[in-house]
Parts: structure tokens; C-alpha cells; sequence
């Protein structure tokens, strides 16, 4: 691992319950190449921005949570997480090196990115437990999966780790609100009305 290796991060929320199976920590990377009408997280979409966070300090954060609030794994969403591959792989690898699951929110397909030259993109593969591929879609919104934005994304169990059957996945889907000092931080999948448009949800940093 480099030591120069730096991941841009749009968030974090070192222990949540909204963002894949059991109790994890999730990060929001800064920068999506796609433009999905409707995204939730518009502002993570610019390149620029985010927090430069090196690996190590990550890493470290991420076996902090683990011993204080017992996650069993982590989320990496955006932004695009395959858009950083590099570092994103370094924070997967290392997290299953502690133990730990990793999911993977993905913009792109898996067939998609299965076919990238690009070795970084196989190694966040590998280092994948659950991928979630696929674009949002607005005008299909997926109300029966949990976590789960539009009902033409696929959750792919790329190991063993989880089974397809877990009745967890069939919940619907959770919102978490919280207030950290003057700050409004939202996560998790809203409710779509009956137009598949947002109920006025937004992420706040
Ligand atoms: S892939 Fe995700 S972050 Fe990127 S535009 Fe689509 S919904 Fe937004």
C-alpha cells in the first residue's frame, strides 16, 4: 500500500444500521461519473470537494468502530465507489483483513465492470461480499428491497459471506436521522411516493 494513497471522502458514519445487513460503517466517496435523474446524493457528485482521507486513517477508523459498536462490516457508496477504485480496494481489502464484510453500491453493472481493464476495478470485485449494480431509476423505485433504490439494481453475493434468502433483505426500507453538533445527517433509502419521487429527503453534510 502506498502511503500516498488518499481516498476523497464525501462522508461517514462509523455505525449504521441503514446501509446493508447488521450494524456497519459506511463511507460516501466524492465524485460519481454518472447522473442518475432523481439521485439522492447530488452533491456528492462532483470530483471536487470531499475530504482527501488517507487509507491508514480509515482503516484505523474502521477497527474503531468494530470494537466500540461491533459492525460487522462496511458499506462504500457515493459518489462512485468503482470511480475510486484504488483506494476503495485498499479500504476493502483491508477491512476483510479484520474480519469484516464489505458492500459495495455500484452505479455501473456488474458485467460492466467485470469487463474494466482496469486492475484496481478487479481488485474492489474481490474484495466484495455484496455488490448493489445498476444506475438509479427514477420512474422504478423498489419499495419491497431493503436499502435497495430501484427495482432494475441486482444485489449480486459475490461470496459466501451472506445468503440470498436472508429474510433481512426482504424489509422494507430504513431512513436514519441524526444530529451531530449544528449538523442534519440523513441516511439510508426514503420512501418513494407513488410517482417514484423523493418525499423531500436529502442528505445534509
Ligand atoms: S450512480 Fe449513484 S451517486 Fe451516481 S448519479 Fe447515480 S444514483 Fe447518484
Amino acid at each position: 500500500m502506498s502511503d500516498m494513497t488518499t481516498a476523497p471522502v464525501a462522508s461517514v458514519s462509523p455505525v449504521t444500521e441503514a446501509e446493508g445487513p447488521g450494524v456497519r460503517y459506511a463511507l460516501w466517496f466524492q465524485g460519481c461519473p454518472l447522473r442518475c435523474p432523481g439521485c439522492c446524493n447530488p452533491e456528492y457528485l462532483p470530483f471536487t470537494g470531499g475530504t482527501p482521507r488517507s487509507i491508514e486513517s480509515i482503516l484505523a477508523e474502521i477497527g474503531q468502530s468494530r470494537e466500540q459498536n461491533k459492525i460487522e462490516g462496511i458499506t462504500l457508496l457515493g459518489g462512485e465507489p468503482f470511480a475510486h477504485a484504488e483506494p476503495a480496494s485498499m479500504i476493502a481489502a483491508g477491512t476483510q483483513a479484520l474480519g469484516l464484510s464489505v458492500m459495495v453500491f455500484s452505479g455501473f453493472t456488474l458485467e460492466h465492470l467485470r469487463e474494466s481493464p482496469d486492475p484496481h476495478v478487479r481488485r474492489l470485485l474481490h474484495n466484495t461480499d455484496i455488490l448493489v449494480d445498476g444506475p438509479y431509476v427514477r420512474e422504478q423505485p423498489d419499495t419491497t428491497r431493503r436499502w435497495i433504490g430501484s427495482t432494475n439494481q441486482r444485489i449480486h453475493f459475490l461470496t459466501d459471506r451472506y445468503r440470498a434468502d436472508d429474510p433481512s433483505w426482504a424489509k422494507p426500507n430504513t431512513l436514519e436521522i441524526r444530529v451531530r453538533g449544528k449538523e442534519i445527517l440523513v441516511n439510508g433509502f426514503p420512501a418513494a411516493d407513488a410517482k417514484g419521487l423523493w418525499k423531500g429527503w436529502k442528505r445534509k453534510k
